[in-house]
């Protein structure tokens, strides 16, 4: 564990633990509350409004309210885009309280939040209301005497369920392109992670969003979550989390009303190295690639497919790398790795290590809790992993490294696109031509090429295959929150 000599005290005051419907903070109407956990201890931070259907029918009911009549609906287009801009300018000014928050509530480290998460989100924000103003129909050439446009619409009421890993920027993901668009929303933030998001809530307010636009409400994925997918006066539900939940999203959305569905679900991204790569920058941003966020990304570089020729000597360097990382108090400095999120996430990454050992992976570091509370595991190492080993196919979502080895590039093209996910892939090299071999070979929503996880708001980002449905982020993620209206007029 990280020393507590360079740590700092957080200093939250925790105001919004309830549910916020209509512009209102009110407790779940069965009274219900649960705990939100610290991971780094294991205890409770403090009881949060525990919503279900019933809290779910009224969310909705305020935000079709807010969506046909009243100062949203009036709204021009440009003033949504100032109030959103407005939203991003008081997140800034609450960055290091934010950040705090964020850090407390799901263990990732302070400075981590604070150099990452917070400036993305924000920037999620602003790009977001430049688009305010911009979304813009076509005119189109018919035949006859008929003059024809279309119009980009709001989508209309929109439910969005995200995940623990990125709260705050998860939230904007969502958020973002709705508001722009002109949508109104009720949000389920995950339970592990409610805290953010609530206290977001409380600036949307400030920033002047009408009452009704953005309902949040906290509570379970199956009672909370699965009301709000299977509401017949939602028009779109936006998921992000595991593919089997993904699945009954889609279910819920068939067998009530076909709301839209827009999925960003698990993956088992390949990251792969060539022997003409910068070694040092390869070992590094696999490393980074892996373990960053405690491991629990779903672009993940989980599958590090390492060419024979340099494979011995990016194992031996990976490993020492991996030992060095830092594992401890998240309010430390000096801490790269924070705890897993819950007691859930840590039992389940520990049995995918006692897989990869009762398989036969070579473990070459880690393989222990750290400490003896809170969440912490040991960065660990898998060297010498198979395609068919359970830790080769399946989403760990912890800090396990599996490193297979490869002979050319058709073999590592057809490797890598053996499995039913498909949302990113890395490639380290000199040579443009394997690149691109790889950046055209590989069934993914993102290619990396000498880099990972390199994230914009203008960039889209989501899945092939199981690994989601739709894209967010950029132009491409604004789509899914418009309906495209066809006028045509008889001249
Ligand atoms: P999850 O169950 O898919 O949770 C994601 C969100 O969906 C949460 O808000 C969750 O609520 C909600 N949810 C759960 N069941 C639901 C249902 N039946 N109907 C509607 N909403 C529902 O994921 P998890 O259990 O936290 O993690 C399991 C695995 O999912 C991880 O190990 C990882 O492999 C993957 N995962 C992927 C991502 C990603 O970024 N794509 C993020 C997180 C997890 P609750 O909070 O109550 O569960
Ligand atoms: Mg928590």
């Amino acid at each position: 564990m990280a020393t507590a000599s360079t740590a700092i005290e957080p200093k939250v005051k925790i105001s919004a633990t309830k549910l916020m419907i209509g512009g209102k903070w009110v407790d779940a109407a069965s009274g219900k509350t649960f705990p939100t956990i610290n991971p780094s201890t294991g205890e409770v931070i403090t009881q949060v409004a525990e919503a279900d259907a019933a809290d779910v029918d009224k969310a909705v009911a305020s935000a079709r309210g807010a969506f046909e009549k009243g100062a949203w609906k009036k709204m021009s287009a440009s003033q949504r885009g100032v109030l959103m801009n407005r939203l991003a300018d008081l997140l800034e000014k609450n960055i290091e309280e934010l950040a705090q928050l964020e850090s407390l509530d799901n263990g990732k480290p302070y400075h981590v939040a604070l150099a990452a998460d917070l400036p993305l989100t924000i920037a999620c924000y602003r790009y977001y209301a430049g688009w305010a103003d911009k979304i813009q129909g076509k005119t189109i050439p018919v035949n006859g005497r008929y003059f024809t446009y279309t119009k980009h619409e709001p989508v209309g009421v929109v439910g969005q369920i995200i995940p623990w890993n990125f709260p705050l920027l998860m939230q904007a993901w969502k958020l973002g392109p709705a508001l722009a668009a002109g949508c109104t929303v009720v949000l389920k933030p995950a339970e592990q992670t409610p805290l953010t998001a609530l206290r977001v809530g409380e600036l949307i307010q400030e920033a002047g969003v009408p009452d009704g636009v953005v309902n949040i409400l906290p509570g379970y994925g199956p009672t909370a979550g699965g009301a709000i997918a299977r509401h017949m006066d939602v028009d779109k539900v936006a998921f992000t989390g595991s593919t089997e939940v993904g699945h009954l999203i889609m279910r819920a959305a068939a067998d009530s009303n076909l709301k839209r569905v827009t999925l960003e679900l698990g993956g088992k991204s390949p990251n792969i190295v060539f022997a003409d790569a910068d070694m040092d920058q390869a070992i590094e941003g696999a490393h980074f690639a892996l373990f960053f966020n405690q491991g629990q990304c779903c672009c993940a570089g989980s599958r590090l497919f390492v060419e024979e020729k340099c494979y011995d000597e990016f194992v031996e360097k990976s490993v020492a790398r991996a030992k060095k990382r830092t594992v401890g108090n998240p309010f430390d400095k000096a801490t790269e790795q924070g705890p897993q999120v819950d007691q859930d996430q840590f039992n389940k990454v520990m049995s995918y290590i006692e897989s990869g050992k009762k398989e036969h992976a070579k473990l070459l570091a880690g393989g222990n809790r750290v400490g003896d509370k809170g969440y912490f595991i040991e960065p660990t190492v898998f060297a010498d992993v198979q395609d068919n080993m359970k830790i080769a196919q399946e989403e760990i979502f912890g800090p396990v490294m599996a490193i297979l080895k490869f002979k050319d590039i058709a073999e590592v093209v057809e490797r890598s696109n053996k499995s039913n996910y498909g949302l990113a892939a890395a490639v380290w090299t000199k040579d443009i031509t394997k690149a691109h071999a790889i950046a055209d070979g590989v069934r993914a929503g993102t290619v990396w090429v000498n880099c990972y996880d390199v994230f914009d708001a203008a960039a889209p980002f989501g899945g092939f295959k199981q690994s989601g449905l739709g894209r967010e982020l950029g132009e491409y993620g604004l789509a899914n929150y418009t309906e495209v209206k066809t006028v045509t007029v008889k001249l």
